[in-house]
């Protein structure tokens, strides 16, 4: 059963706000697509778990990008399952081109015609159930076996190996249900009980502390390096001009009453909820203070502060799944 269910990062649609606000030329622009491409990898990886676990006993609790601290650095798991005899930490892996893992814990794929190499998924895996022994000790739990396993989910590719011993932590995802049956094999006794597994459960959730990710900061990118305006819909030119109370592009003579909301949902993913009436006159690109005020009272954006201080609060895209 899930307990914490996978969503679309919301990495992603901070990454993909801030591209499209870039102009092309810009440095910076081609290192933020290869993220935005290896985190939709990452997602997609992930997501090919879900049915595979939904062939799991009911018991097993499963938790998706858990983010915890051991006291000394943060790690995350893409996918963690508890049971009453041990627990299960499953790294997803969606690599095309067949990879190999070689003797020094290094994944050399083949990037059109380069090797690139990166940290192997087995030695993530091994220390993920490192920090997490620390993360159980730490916070008095007994000792539970914990097994770590790669899940790759590519539907062609495969990961070679150098060391045979690793074969054991590797799966393809979609032989995850039995793979998970030979790993119970493995561990016979009951370590948690029902009250046990309850409290820990109860502390995974309260402790998961996502990370937040802000944009610009990250790659020291200015503000006034953005691309200003409201975006059209149909040709992508900006900026749409505000005309008789709707939005109109010059290029395409495309009209949009709400074009507006897509704009103000990158600030949101770029900046913050926050905002002044000049501020959304500069980031929309149009100067009437009158258009502000009528724009902002339409999409009900709550007011607070006073005189020149006066800010509003943007949705909460943070809960804003694009699923
Ligand atoms: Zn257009």
């Amino acid at each position: 059963m899930i307990y914490k269910p996978l969503t679309f990062p919301l990495r992603i649609c901070k990454l993909q706000a801030l591209a499209k606000r870039l102009p092309y030329t810009y440095d910076k622009y081609e290192i933020i697509q290869t993220e935005i491409k290896t985190r939709t990898y990452g997602y997609k990886g992930e997501k090919s778990l879900e049915y595979p676990f939904s062939f799991l006993p009911d018991d097993f609790r499963i938790f998706f990008d858990l983010r915890l601290h051991n006291g000394t650095h943060f790690f995350q798991i893409d996918a963690l399952i508890v049971t009453s005899k041990f627990l299960l930490v499953v790294e997803a892996k969606y690599l095309s081109k067949s990879p190999l893992v070689d003797n020094n814990n290094q994944l050399i794929q083949d990037l059109d015609g380069q090797p690139k190499g990166s940290l192997s998924p087995f030695t993530q895996v091994f220390r993920q159930r490192d920090q997490l022994e620390q993360w159980i000790a730490t916070h008095g739990f007994p000792q539970v076996p914990i097994y770590p396993l790669v899940a790759s989910s590519h539907p062609t590719s495969v990961i070679r190996i150098e060391d045979p011993s690793y074969a054991k932590f590797l799966t393809r995802t979609d032989a995850l249900p039995e793979k998970i049956k030979e790993i119970q094999k493995l561990f016979k006794e009951e370590v948690y009980t029902k009250e046990t597994i309850e409290l820990f459960t109860g502390l995974l959730l309260k402790n998961h502390q996502p990370f937040e990710f802000k944009p610009l900061p990250y790659f020291n990118i200015s503000y006034n390096s953005l691309r200003k305006g409201v975006i059209c819909s149909k040709c992508d030119f900006l900026p749409m001009l505000r005309r008789h109370g709707t939005w109109f592009c010059p290029k395409c003579n495309h009209t949009c009453k709400e074009a507006h909301l897509e704009a103000l949902r990158d600030y949101t993913l770029l900046i913050g909820d926050e905002i002044t009436s000049r501020g959304l006159r500069d980031f929309l690109a149009f100067t009437s203070a009158d258009t502000a005020k009528r724009l902002l009272s339409a999409c009900n954006i709550k007011r607070f502060g006073g005189g020149r201080g006066v800010k509003y609060r943007l949705p909460d895209y943070n809960r804003i799944s694009p699923d």
